[in-house]
């Protein structure tokens, strides 16, 4: 339930509750409740402490946050390989560019629409901020679906959705990225378009080829910087991810790498997912076994049961990994709302005293609140996942210098981020009188930046 705390808008002392605020989110935005999740999570950290910020509240800060700068929608027809013209829907949200040019991922999924791309551009404004690199939010995509096209289907596809977008990005504006169905290949095929009608050679996308400038360690970063979050919450209690058996969800980007960095660290996974069901493993998912999966998933574009015949281990159809006993860490890397608050208090009744998010908001709000009440060590996505758009920021940053920084030099800075993260979140939380409540100490440090800098450009 949406608390009755106050929140004191308008030089003019408008008083109106969060209830209250809510209500004009959800009759401006109707039929998008998962924006209304994610803004709800966000008021209900950042009312209490307007007070202490009068001029935020007075500036109608919040309520500027929560009405992106600009939103297009766009036809994106194109032809399979019968010959057959397709008609897909693009999207690409602007939501604040306060602190730098927009930037966030672009999403390929059937389930895409408007709502959903609200909610994660608006998460993506506090992940960004929070990186402390200069860094807008955005986000964008389509309901295509990759999954069963040919190569060729989805090299068309791609082509036809830069054709329209190619006009609202640059490499000061707006800078997208991969996400849910796009990784290396759209990237490369997005790029590629751009660059024949733009005729420029410009860093208007990360998550490029290293050959033509991406970055060493991006693909990774995301799953590596979420496990080094998760290890500096241990910290905090004098343990480490060594020894760990931890759950992981996903097996696409964020999954492999989460479980590449843990087995680096000396943890041990069991667990990995699609959408179709759940493999486990209890002999551990080793570095060979990832290499497999990459392949899997990368190159043969397979489904996850044929892991457990390839390697001989047990598969859970229409299941999510939740309730297997024996762990310590829960890694949630595949999409939003995947923890219903059943799951919560199974992981959290099975010992698990770490979840830390891979993927953008994927504990529904009872589930979180459950992590909170008991005390676990509970790492949101808009903090643990930043290693992502961080390291797109060390990728623009190359391409602006012409700089190639080495595998190590890039972990290092990945993993000095992440340490920042970590530290500020806690810093707020107790500042803010929530100490050890990391949600509350990344919702508050990541508005606080933002609104900061929209205090100081004025009414835009
Ligand atoms: P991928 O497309 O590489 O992999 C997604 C994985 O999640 C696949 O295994 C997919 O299974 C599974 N999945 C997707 N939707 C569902 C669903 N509704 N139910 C169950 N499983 C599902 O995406 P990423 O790994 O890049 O992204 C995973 C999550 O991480 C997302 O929430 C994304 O927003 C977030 N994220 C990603 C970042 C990045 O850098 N890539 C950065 C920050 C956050 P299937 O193949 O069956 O669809």
């Amino acid at each position: 339930m949406i608390s009755g705390d106050s929140l004191h808008l308008g030089v003019m002392q408008i008083v109106m509750t969060v209830d209250e605020f809510m209500v004009g989110v959800i009759a401006k935005n109707p039929h998008e409740p998962v924006f209304h999740q994610a803004v709800h999570e966000v008021v209900e950290s950042v009312v209490p402490i307007l007070d202490a910020h009068p001029a935020l509240r007075n500036a109608r800060i919040f309520q500027r946050f929560v009405e992106p700068e600009r939103v297009i929608i766009f036809r994106v027809p194109w032809v399979d390989d019968h010959g057959q013209v397709q008609v897909n829907r693009g999207f690409r949200i602007e939501m604040n560019s306060a602190i730098g040019p927009y930037k966030g991922g672009l999403r390929f999924h059937p389930t895409v629409k408007l709502g959903i791309l609200k909610f994660l551009a608006f998460e993506q404004t506090f992940k960004n901020a929070l990186t402390t690199l200069p860094l807008g939010s955005g986000k964008g995509g389509s309901d295509f679906d990759p999954k069963g096209k040919s190569d060729m289907e989805v090299m068309r596809f791609c082509q036809s959705f830069m054709t329209e977008l190619f006009r609202h990005i640059g490499d000061r504006t707006d800078v997208p990225a991969g996400d849910i169905g796009v990784g290396g290949r759209e990237i490369g095929f997005l790029f590629g378009q751009y660059k024949r009608i733009a005729n420029e050679f410009s860093g208007i996308l990360t998550g490029k080829g290293l050959d033509w400038g991406g970055s060493l360690i991006r693909p990774e970063a995301t799953g590596y910087g979420a496990v080094y979050f998760a290890d500096e919450m241990l910290k905090t209690r004098g343990d480490s991810i060594r020894g760990k058996t931890c759950l992981v969800s996903g097996s696409g980007n964020v999954a492999q790498y989460t479980i590449e960095n843990i087995n680096r660290l000396g943890g041990r996974v069991v667990t990995l997912s699609d959408s179709d069901g759940f493999i486990y493993d209890k002999d551990g998912i080793g570095p060979d076994k990832v290499e497999w999966v990459k392949q899997l998933k990368n190159v043969q574009r397979g489904r996850i049961w044929e892991y457990a015949e390839h390697f001989g281990c047990d598969y859970y159809k229409g299941q999510r990994p939740w309730a297997v006993e024996g762990a310590q860490c829960a890694f949630p890397s595949a999409s939003e709302n995947e923890i219903d608050l059943q799951d919560a208090k199974r992981l959290t009744a099975n010992g698990v005293y770490v979840v830390c998010e891979g993927a953008n908001m994927p504990t529904v709000p009872d589930g979180a609140k459950h992590f909170t009440q008991v005390g676990i060590l509970y790492g949101p996505g808009k903090a643990a996942n930043a290693g992502g758009v961080a390291t797109s920021g060390l990728e623009m940053s190359q391409n602006a210098g012409h700089a190639t920084w080495t595998r190590e030099e890039v972990d290092h800075q990945l993993l000095n981020i992440m340490v920042n993260i970590h530290r500020n979140c806690l810093e707020t939380a107790e500042a803010y009188g929530c100490p050890g409540n990391y949600v509350n100490g990344a919702n508050i440090a990541g508005f606080l930046k933002v609104a900061r800098a929209m205090l100081d450009q004025g009414v835009v």
